[in-house]
């Protein structure tokens, strides 16, 4: 076992601070990692306010996560010494369940094994995330990272990246489709790049009027801002495919009459609690309701190499990991254009 630092929480909203965890010696099939840079999610913050109710503490959260590879173990062929890597949501699986083998790895029958406060059942021990300095993942489930992408802005590629892309490319988003995308933080001002870039007419629905010269500049063609009177009703009927990446309760009762007749709402927001429907909306319409959860080693390595020809990348905050809890507080305010991610190199017992 190697022994390296990272930051985490011990109890519920306790602040994040240096722990000092164990990494295992790279197994034959491994890769060794050194981070470079990880980003901050807001599934991150839920894990550690325990909003999901299933946190074990201590957490080290953490799954944007780009590095360099430090060593390979014996019998690993995919990479070498040096080459310029990344870990997403998930680092291992049964590999031969169905979902495994089509390349939905997340929903392996088995369980996947997250990339932190999940159980690995190889090894009996808790993961751990990639707010750390080093980790050590088998091979098949680490993904290589264009040369051409800046390291730092790639990480956050990883989850909110993937969480985007995929349910675009899933609900056949085209060329003149009308999409919303509701909510502009990591995940929505990526998927505002993806389905511009995809060639779909972007309305951006936000609660920030704050937000608006950024979502043009992101490739949206509309803002609306949702708390202003009148916001709601100019739209409805209007979307062929509606992206909801809010992290809070609100009314998706309300956003599902945006839909044209037959249009999809894509649910990749969790926020804590349980969203209600009224059964006539979606009825009178043929209206859809969908999920769409981070996406396989297959689909992301797409994502990437997308995103390697077309330039997409995240806009950041680099921050020193020290201001990991002023990042929190500032991501439960909405206060982030539009990640924040930690340089690994910051982070000091
Ligand atoms: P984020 O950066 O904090 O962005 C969330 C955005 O939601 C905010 O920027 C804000 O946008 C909007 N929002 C916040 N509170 C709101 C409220 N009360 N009413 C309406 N809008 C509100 O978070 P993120 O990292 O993008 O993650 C978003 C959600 O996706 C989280 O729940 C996260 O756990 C989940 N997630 C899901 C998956 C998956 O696989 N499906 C993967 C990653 C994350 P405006 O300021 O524009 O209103
Ligand atoms: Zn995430
Ligand atoms: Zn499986």
């Amino acid at each position: 076992m190697k022994k390296v630092l990272a930051y985490g929480s011990r109890a519920a909203r306790a602040p994040l601070a240096p722990l000092t965890i164990e990494r295992r010696e790279p197994e034959a099939h491994d890769v060794e990692i050194a981070i470079l840079y990880c980003g901050i999610c807001h599934s991150d913050v839920h894990k550690v306010n325990n909003d999901w109710t299933n946190t074990h503490f201590p957490v080290v959260p953490g799954h944007e996560i780009v590095g360099r590879v430090a060593s390979v173990g014996a019998s690993a062929t995919r990479f070498r010494e040096g080459d310029l890597v990344a870990v997403g949501c998930f680092v291992d699986s049964c590999r031969t369940c169905p979902d495994c083998r089509a390349g939905h790895e997340m929903f392996c029958e088995k369980g996947a094994t997250f990339t932190f406060d999940s159980f690995d059942k190889k090894r009996k021990t808790r993961t751990f995330g990639g707010y750390s300095t080093g980790i050590v993942v088998d091979e098949r489930y680490v993904l290589s990272v264009p040369k051409t992408l800046d390291p730092a802005r790639a990480a956050p590629l990883l989850c909110a990246g993937i969480t985007t892309y995929s349910p675009l490319r899933q609900f056949g988003c085209k060329p003149g489709d009308r999409v919303a995308v509701v909510g502009l933080g990591g995940l929505g001002h990526l998927a505002v790049r993806f389905a511009a870039s995809l060639g779909s007419e972007v309305t951006v629905l936000s609660t920030s009027r704050a937000k608006e010269n950024d979502a043009l500049r992101l490739g949206a063609r509309q803002f609306v801002a949702t708390q202003e009177p009148g916001a709601w009703e100019p739209l409805e009927g209007q979307f062929d495919l509606i992206v909801d990446t809010v992290s809070a309760p609100h009314d998706l009762d309300r956003e599902s009459t945006l839909l044209r007749s037959f249009g999809t709402m894509v649910l990749v927001g969790l926020p804590p609690g349980v969203s209600r429907f009224n059964a006539s909306a979606l009825v009178f319409g043929n209206r859809r309701v969908a999920g769409s959860n981070i996406g396989g080693i297959l689909e992301t390595q797409e994502m990437l190499d997308y995103c390697g020809r077309s330039g997409i990348l995240a806009d950041v905050e680099v921050i020193r990991a020290e201001r990991i809890n002023e990042a929190y507080s500032r991501m439960q305010r909405g206060d982030v254009r539009f990640r924040f991610v930690i340089d690994a190199a910051t982070i000091a017992a």
